[in-house]
């Protein structure tokens, strides 16, 4: 089972994942959390390069194909081989960052970054999407407030911007929905993990 974790900065989401993992094994699933960009060395070079805070040159579609290769090596190494041998596979973000925030906050457009990612995953995509939507003022502020994450080249983009983020996710619920769960990231964290339980548990058998 293929599940994927989505939304704006300081949505929650490493918080849920962890969480989730924790459900899921206490009823004996094999459980794999992993993230893009990153995941596996080849991927991980490729995220230090798109978030360094030295390459402000960086094009958009220089930045898309690098998200859409490093997606491709992920999944080929790590998820498709771990969903064959029928583990729950748990990914912080996959497709739907890339449509949000390349797609529409970056404006390359939806279809057009839909396009290099049919290629990148082949078809290889989640049984359950999970998006936490969050006011990105509110988001922004939880990052400031924990403080312990090093701030890279993409968290200085503005608050016009994250907003643009959390409109573009809402274009890919509509185009998506048959897969896509929005959940509302302003609740508590116990509620959040209940809501998102909820659909997890549907899907596994
Ligand atoms: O989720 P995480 O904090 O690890 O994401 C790292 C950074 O990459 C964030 O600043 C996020 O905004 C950015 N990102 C992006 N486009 C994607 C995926 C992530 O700009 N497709
Ligand atoms: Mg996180």
């Amino acid at each position: 089972l293929f599940i994927t974790i989505e939304g704006g900065e300081g949505a929650g989401k490493t918080t849920l994942i962890h969480a989730l993992a924790h459900k899921a094994q206490t009823l004996g699933h094999e459980v794999m959390i992993t993230r893009e960009p990153g995941g596996i060395p080849i991927a991980e070079a490729i995220r230090a390069v798109i978030l360094n805070k030295e390459n402000t040159a960086m094009d958009a579609r220089t930045e898309a194909l690098l998200y859409a290769a490093a997606r491709r090596q992920h999944l080929a190494e790590k998820v498709i081989p771990a969903l064959q041998k029928d583990a729950v596979v748990i990914c912080d973000r996959f497709v739907d960052s890339s449509l949000a925030y390349q797609g529409h906050a970056r404006g390359l457009g939806i279809e057009a970054v839909w396009e290099i990612n049919r290629f990148a995953t082949e078809g290889c995509m989640p049984d359950l999407t999970l998006y936490l939507d969050l006011d990105p003022e509110i988001g922004l502020q939880r990052i400031e407030q924990n403080g312990e994450r090093e701030v890279n080249r993409l968290d200085l983009e503005s608050l016009a911007f994250h907003r643009k983020v959390r409109e573009g996710y809402k274009l890919v619920e509509a185009r998506f929905a048959d897969r896509f769960v929005t959940i509302d990231a302003s609740e508590s964290p116990e509620r959040i993990v209940e809501e998102a339980w909820k659909h997890l548990a549907g899907k596994l058998v």
